[in-house]
């Protein structure tokens, strides 16, 4: 008999026919893009050969500033002073971590926007002097990246058709001047506008988080009420110094969508609905194309646009030649996977 674990799925059809799902923000926004994406990337695990070496800039970027905020504020969890040693080693760990001089030489022109090693850690000695600064005196860290969920802690609802649970892993849950508690969550955008704090409302993360959090702070004997989360947002473009009309743009901002009960009741409610639909889907093996997504799934061209661009016949011969299948997304490891691993 093998002993070999068996690979993770973020579904589980029941003796029953129901479904139970351990569903996550990624998982539902897969989803709503394309329903045909959302069975490729997330049922299948398949991805681009090319995506295994060099990721592309927007996604490559995103991960290293999510590492570099993961050392910030392991720092302030610990109590740690940072100095202007670390914060270059903090840049330069993320870069390499995300292989970023690959990363450069494949998209230079979109590079030259961002900046490059050294730009980086002038970024984020801004970054310290002015954000970081002013939360080491209001917030007290509570969690750097803990996952949350794979054991059931949340449970979101019950139909005819699927039991549900939430899963993610906020970058961070803060309690700020001993008295509220919220997630905190790092993005990086295309640049800074006007418009860009109000992207986070409505949302299927932002409600995910704000209710994990008061349930779980709830099943650790905390009553705190939560009801907004952070979004400490990072423009991928360095602002002009000069720019043609209005003021300089900041290359730092926060927003802070607030949800009270009805909002997260109705949220709620919308996770249960998606879910269902992924039962129909996976039972019937039927997934709408969403094809005004093609060129823009997340913010680029989707990756399967060359394979659902060809005659149905061919695609196996372009899913085999452009795509690997991989270990299926996970929003965290489980600390007895951890301490299995180490
Ligand atoms: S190419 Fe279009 S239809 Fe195909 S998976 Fe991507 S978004 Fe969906």
């Amino acid at each position: 008999m093998s002993t070999e674990a068996k690979p993770f799925s973020f579904y589980e059809v029941l003796p029953n026919g129901k479904t139970v799902f351990f569903i996550d923000a990624t998982l539902l926004k897969n989803l709503s893009l394309c329903e045909r994406y959302f069975y490729l990337h997330n049922v299948e695990n398949k991805r681009p050969k090319s995506h295994l070496k060099v990721k592309p800039f927007p996604m490559a970027i995103g991960a290293w500033w999510s590492d570099v905020m993961e050392l910030f504020y392991n720092y302030m969890r610990d109590r740690r002073v940072i100095n202007l040693q670390d914060i270059q080693q903090f840049a330069l760990t993320a870069w390499a971590k995300n292989n970023l001089d690959d990363c450069m030489l494949a998209d230079p022109d979109r590079f030259a926007q961002f900046g490059d090693i050294a730009g980086s850690v002038l970024m984020l000695h801004d970054y310290f002097a002015s954000q970081y600064q002013i939360d080491d005196k209001n917030w007290q860290i509570i969690g750097v990246e803990e996952g949350f969920g794979l054991n059931k802690e949340v449970f979101i609802g019950e139909s005819n058709e699927v039991v549900v649970y939430w899963v993610g892993r906020p970058d961070l849950v803060v309690l700020e001047n001993r008295e509220r508690l919220f997630p905190v969550d790092h993005k990086t955008v295309s640049r800074i506008d006007g418009s860009t704090t109000g992207r986070y409302k409505p949302s299927t993360q932002m409600p995910g988080y704000v209710y994990s959090t008061e349930v779980i702070a709830k099943s650790l004997g905390y009553s705190y009420k939560v009801d907004r989360c952070v979004v400490n947002i990072c423009s991928r473009s360095r602002p002009s110094d000069n720019p043609k009309k209005g003021p300089k743009r900041p290359r730092f901002v926060r927003a802070y969508p607030t949800f009270n009960k009805d909002e997260i009741e109705e949220w709620k409610r919308g996770v249960i609905t998606k879910c269902e639909r992924i039962a129909h889907c996976l039972k019937y093996n039927d997934w709408l194309w969403a094809e005004t997504s093609c060129d823009n799934i997340y913010m680029r061209q989707c990756d399967f646009k060359k394979m659902d661009s060809s005659v149905p016949n061919a695609r196996d011969i372009v899913l085999a030649a452009d795509f690997t299948t991989v270990e299926p997304w996970k929003p965290y490891q489980l600390i007895k996977e951890k301490e299995a691993d180490d």
